[in-house]
């Protein structure tokens, strides 16, 4: 595989779009190909992300996972194409992001990406259910199947019952349930997930940490990006970044298995 990455830079056009398409077909949802994100400070380049290669396969739960400053925020940016890379080649399922304008770097996010922040990031003044409808208003989708699809995925996170609450009426673990309620509405390729129990006390964290379970076991592809280790554990596969390069990449071993 080495071989092919280096040389991938060079594809024409159409070998680089044959590449997505087979990416796609082998179930390989995330694909970097020496990914940079160089940030120019003055006289000073400041390499956050450096030569990255990630793969990551439909229904898989990973964690990447890194002290401050190591890049996380930099690479999850450009995983949930929030951003764009210096050098190198970003596939999201099949399609090659990092040769994309920002509009249809908004489309492809909206349709391809559930996001779930720290902070929630809810709408204050608008219930559970309008929150949970907000992607689908974007996409377009009307307003019946709307509702129909926002109540499902609230369902899907054991709120229907709160779906006329706001958030202020809501605990931290319920507004974040929301929040992943919300991220799955558009059923995207992948949940990227930044830090998610951050903002909580750890009996209300394990509690969301078991929705994650529960939603990988339903067949989601979840990235969660943390700093703290117990919170990568739960995940299946570990990539631990440092210096803006992968430092290990690692499967999960079961409690007392080598
Ligand atoms: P993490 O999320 O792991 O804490 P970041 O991705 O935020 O790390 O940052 C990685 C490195 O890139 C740090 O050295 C940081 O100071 C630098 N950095 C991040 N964003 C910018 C920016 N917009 N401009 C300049 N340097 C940045
Ligand atoms: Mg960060």
């Amino acid at each position: 595989m080495a071989t092919v990455d280096t040389a991938i830079e060079e594809l024409s056009a159409e070998q680089r779009q044959r590449r997505g398409e087979e990416l796609r077909q082998e179930g390989i949802v995330i694909r970097t190909y020496d990914l940079w994100k160089t940030y120019i400070m003055g006289d000073q380049e400041i390499h956050a992300v450096s030569g990255v290669n990630i793969e990551i396969r439909r229904g898989e739960y990973v964690a990447i996972m890194g002290p401050s400053g190591s890049g996380k925020s930099t690479l999850m940016n450009l995983i949930g194409c929030l951003d764009t890379p210096t050098k190198g080649l970003y596939y999201l399922n099949g399609k090659l992001a990092s040769d994309m304008e920002d509009d249809e770097l908004a489309r492809i996010r909206n349709k391809e990406i559930g996001f779930v922040f720290q902070t929630f990031n809810l709408l204050a003044r608008a219930t559970a259910l309008h929150n949970v409808e907000l992607p689908l208003i974007y996409a377009g989708v009307p307003s019946g199947e709307r509702i129909a699809r926002a109540r499902e995925a609230l369902r899907a996170v054991d709120l229907e019952q709160r779906m006329l609450h706001k958030p202020n009426e809501l605990s931290g673990g319920q507004r974040q349930r929301v929040a992943i309620a919300r991220a799955l509405v558009n059923k995207p390729s992948i949940l990227l997930a930044d830090e998610p129990t951050g903002a909580l006390d750890s009996a209300t964290g394990n509690e969301i940490m078991a929705l994650f379970e529960h939603l990988y076991r339903e067949g989601n592809t979840i990235v969660l990006v943390t700093h703290e280790l117990d919170i990568a554990m739960h995940a299946h596969r570990v990539i631990h970044i440092r210096d803006g390069k992968v430092e290990r990449d690692e499967p999960v071993s079961i409690e007392g298995a080598p």
